[in-house]
């Protein structure tokens, strides 16, 4: 899968006034200043496309993105676990957080964001244990791998999986990546390329699955 073309859609502060869309999303989240702004616009190969919409007032709400002319939407989620902002502004970004990854029918995967310098934070594994409770599809992009080097990188990979087999019988896909050198650019989208197949696939033996349905029912059986 390659990005052609990547255009900023619409924001929005409620999952309900989310855009119609009739093809598959994929969300990304993260803390606050974790690389997430990078990673899109080095995914989308443009830069500044995800600060457009990181404007003062506009890191609380729902970003959609619509690429290849609308064969997926990329959705940019407000930053969780920033300090500095007040408790009520928390709650209202953990509100639109849960509202989105809950309700969103369309959002095929969730791509959580860690930075791969630092230990295991509490609040990634808490939000990651919700998400498994809720049977959430996600997977774990380690982001700015040049910081460290290779080796350090694969231990501290090493170390985060450990931690996380304390709690998960499974591991989620997890994904390195460096906006700075475009590390794990074509994993991710190949990746994606493989959940759209699966999304057309299933789509289409719905399809043909209700064309047989009102069939059997126009001969009267
Ligand atoms: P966001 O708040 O999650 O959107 O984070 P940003 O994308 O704005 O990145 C936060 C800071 O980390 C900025 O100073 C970026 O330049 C830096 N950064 C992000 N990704 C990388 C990366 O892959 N490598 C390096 N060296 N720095 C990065």
């Amino acid at each position: 899968m390659e990005i052609r073309d990547a255009q900023y859609l619409i924001s929005n502060a409620k999952v309900a006034q989310c855009p119609d869309v009739k093809a598959p999303e994929y969300a990304f989240i993260g803390r606050s200043n974790v690389g997430k702004s990078s990673l899109i616009n080095m995914l989308c190969r443009r830069k500044g496309l995800a600060k457009t919409s990181q404007t003062p007032g506009k890191t609380l709400l729902i970003n959609h993105f619509i690429i290849n002319k609308g064969e997926w939407y990329l959705v940019d989620l407000p930053g969780y676990g920033y300090a500095r902002r007040g408790q009520k502004q928390r709650d209202e970004i953990k509100r639109i957080i849960e509202d989105y990854v809950l309700e969103r029918v369309q959002m095929i995967n969730l791509f959580v964001l860690v930075d791969i310098r630092h230990d295991p934070q509490k609040i990634d594994l808490e939000f990651m244990e919700w998400l498994g409770e809720h049977q959430v599809p996600f997977s774990i992009v380690f982001t700015k791998a040049d910081k460290i080097g290779p080796r350090v990188a694969e231990s501290n990979v090493a170390a985060y999986k450990r931690i996380l087999l304390r709690q998960w019988e499974e591991l989620p896909p997890i994904f390195i990546t460096s906006a700075e050198k475009g590390l794990g650019r074509d994993d991710l989208l190949s990746y994606i390329g493989e959940l759209n197949r699966g999304y057309d696939e299933a789509k289409e033996s719905e399809q043909e699955y209700e064309e047989k349905e009102s069939n059997s029912s126009v001969s009267g059986i």
